[in-house]
């Protein structure tokens, strides 16, 4: 898998870490129009952004970033995006490409499309949900408190949370419109969750493995041997187990996404799944 800052390293300077401290505790959602940084782009498509990151002299970066018909990925996870300041450090930042933070009034077509390839990607298998799945960040909104809390006990991660809300001085993104003096969120939450949680209704497809009650689902691409533990019964995401996460870290060139084997076979045996067996 490319990452358009690794590949193509900005020349004026690398504004990023490149590994963590911390562990990915939550998924920041952002609009590029509710950035300061980004809000003199004229072109809002992913790509067009993404390389304003490969070569402004902001101090500016972020994980991921979508339109309504493309994903481009510009760091792995385990890299420290500058993207949320204070909270750049526990979390993967993605940015959805739009000119305004007021999701009113946009073709319902368009709002689908883009949230759609935020979560899912292009190959509807991928996008947000699989970086969540592989990070081991609940499918669910999380709130400031609850990532604060995380972060100060040493707890797993939350979920996925607004740019707004961990930068509320200066930052409205990826919903947050004020008018009439009241402030809305006009951001589509449910319809973003429903998305990212789609697959997590379907039955077991045939040729995935079960094993007590969890489906194992091996993904396929560069990731291939990557597995994914779905709770089946809770309708959730619980887990993260691999066959072979070495050779899939291997074929990556790294230690994929911050997931390590150990963590891994930790959560296998936390969920007591049992040896894999064809559904
Ligand atoms: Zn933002």
């Amino acid at each position: 898998m490319g990452f358009l800052l690794l590949d193509r390293p900005n020349p004026n300077g690398p504004h990023y870490y490149p590994s963590r401290r911390e562990r990915v505790l939550a998924i920041v959602v952002h609009v590029t129009a509710g950035s300061e940084d980004l809000d003199t782009l004229d072109d809002n498509s992913a790509e067009s952004v993404a390389q304003y990151a490969a070569t402004t002299d902001r101090e500016v970066s972020w994980h991921t970033g979508s339109d309504a018909d493309s994903w481009v990925d510009l760091l792995p996870s385990s890299a420290v995006a500058w993207h949320a300041t204070d909270y750049n450090g526990c979390t993967h930042g993605h940015e959805i490409s739009k000119r305004t933070t007021d999701w009113r009034n946009m073709p319902a077509k368009w709002v689908d499309k883009t949230l759609r390839m935020a979560a899912l990607g292009p190959d509807e298998k991928s996008g947000l949900r699989r970086k969540a799945i592989e990070l081991g960040v609940p499918l669910r909104w999380a709130t400031k408190a609850e990532l604060d809390h995380a972060r100060a006990t040493g707890g797993g991660p939350v979920g996925f949370i607004t740019h707004a809300e961990l930068q509320w001085a200066d930052r409205r993104d990826p919903g947050y419109v004020t008018e009439g003096g009241q402030v809305i969120d006009t951001f589509p939450r449910q319809q973003f969750m429903d998305l990212l949680n789609l697959q997590n209704k379907l039955p077991a497809k045939k040729g995935k493995k079960r094993m007590n009650g969890f489906t194992f689902e091996v993904l396929d691409g560069p990731s291939a041997g990557l597995g994914v533990l779905v709770d089946m019964e809770n309708d959730r995401t619980t887990g993260i187990t691999a066959v072979n996460l070495a050779d899939a870290a291997a074929k990556a060139g790294t230690l994929h996404f911050g997931v390590n084997a150990a963590e891994a076979e930790d959560l296998l045996r936390k969920y007591g799944a049992g040896n894999p067996q064809e559904s």
